[in-house]
C-alpha cells in the first residue's frame, strides 16, 4: 500500500511518497504556478521512490494551493497535516510550532493525533520565512549563511515590528557599520520572539515538534527549545511534515481507520 502527499506552500511544494515509511521526497520552490509545481513535486518524489503515479492507493493534497491540484483524490488542511506529520516522525507530539513561507501556527494535537487548538498568523510577514527572506537579500547572504552568521554573536536590536520599516531599520545598521553577524544575530531573535509571543495564546504541551522551513535554522531552533523548555524535536527534514501528514492521512484511509 502506497499514498502520496502535496503540500502547495506559499513558497515551496513539497511532496512525500509513503508506504509505512518514506520512501521518496520532494521539495521545489512553488513559483507563479502551484498546479504545475504540484505536479513536479510529485514527479520528483515518484523517481526518487523509484514508483510510478499508478502505483498510488491514494493521493492526498494539502496547502494553500492544494485546490489547484486535479489528480488528487482528497484535500485536507496543513493543520490537520502537520499535526499527523509531526506525530508520526515524534510519537510523543502535543504541540507543533509550524514556521513557513507566509505564516505561523501553534497547533496543539491530542493524544490520537488530532488538532485540540490552534493559532495562526498569516497577517504579518515578520515572524515568518518571508522575513528571512528579505533580510537575507539586504545583507547579501544565503539562508544556510544567516544560521551560520547568527550562531553565538550578541544580537543587535531590531525594533521594528514590521517587515518594510525593519527592512529599513537594517539597511540604517548597516550604514553605522555594525556588524552583519550582529545584525544576523538580531534577525533571528525576532523570528524566535514572534514565536514566543504566539504560543502564550495556545500552550505548549511537552512534546514540541518544529516544522516548516524556517526549522532549518539551528540558531532559531535552539533559541525556541531554551525558551520553551519542554522536549523539543526537530525533523531531519522539517520542511515535509505537512506534505509527509498528508501521506499519512491518505495511508490511513486506505487502511479503513480514517
Ligand atoms: P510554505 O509551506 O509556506 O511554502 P515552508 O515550510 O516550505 O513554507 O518554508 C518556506 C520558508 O522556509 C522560506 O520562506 C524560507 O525562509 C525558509 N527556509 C528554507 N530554508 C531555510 C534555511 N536553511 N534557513 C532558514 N530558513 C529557511
Amino acid at each position: 500500500m502506497i499514498t502520496a502527499g502535496i503540500d502547495v506552500g506559499s513558497t515551496a511544494t513539497k511532496a512525500v511518497i509513503f508506504d509505512g515509511t518514506i520512501r521518496g521526497t520532494a521539495i521545489i520552490p512553488t513559483g507563479w504556478n502551484p498546479k504545475e509545481a504540484g505536479r513536479n513535486a510529485f514527479v520528483e518524489a515518484l523517481v526518487k521512490a523509484g514508483l510510478q503515479e499508478q502505483d498510488m492507493n491514494m493521493i492526498v493534497g494539502t496547502g494553500y494551493g492544494r485546490v489547484s491540484l486535479s489528480f488528487i483524490d482528497i484535500k485536507v488542511t496543513e493543520i490537520t497535516c502537520h499535526a499527523k506529520g509531526a506525530k508520526f516522525l515524534f510519537p510523543q507530539t502535543r504541540t507543533v510550532i509550524d514556521i513557513g513561507g507566509q505564516d505561523s501556527k501553534v497547533i496543539a494535537v491530542a493524544e490520537d493525533g488530532s488538532v485540540a487548538d490552534f493559532i495562526m498568523n498569516d497577517k504579518c510577514a515578520a515572524g515568518t520565512g518571508r522575513f528571512l527572506q528579505v533580510m537575507t537579500g539586504i545583507l547579501d547572504i544565503t539562508l544556510d549563511e544567516l544560521g551560520q552568521m547568527a550562531s553565538g554573536r550578541k544580537p543587535v536590536n531590531i525594533n521594528s515590528m514590521c517587515t518594510v520599516f525593519a527592512e529599513s531599520e537594517i539597511i540604517g545598521l548597516l550604514a553605522q557599520e555594525v556588524s552583519k553577524e550582529a545584525i544576523a544575530s538580531g534577525i533571528v531573535q525576532t523570528i524566535a520572539t514572534k514565536m514566543i509571543s504566539l504560543t502564550s495564546r495556545v500552550p505548549c504541551l511537552e512534546e514540541i515538534t518544529f516544522s516548516g522551513g524556517v526549522a532549518n535554522n539551528p540558531e532559531i531552533c535552539a533559541i525556541l527549545s531554551a525558551a520553551l523548555g519542554c522536549k523539543f524535536n526537530i525533523p531531519n527534514q522539517p520542511q515535509i511534515v505537512g506534505a509527509l501528514g498528508a501521506a499519512v492521512v491518505g495511508f490511513s484511509k486506505v487502511k479503513g481507520e480514517g
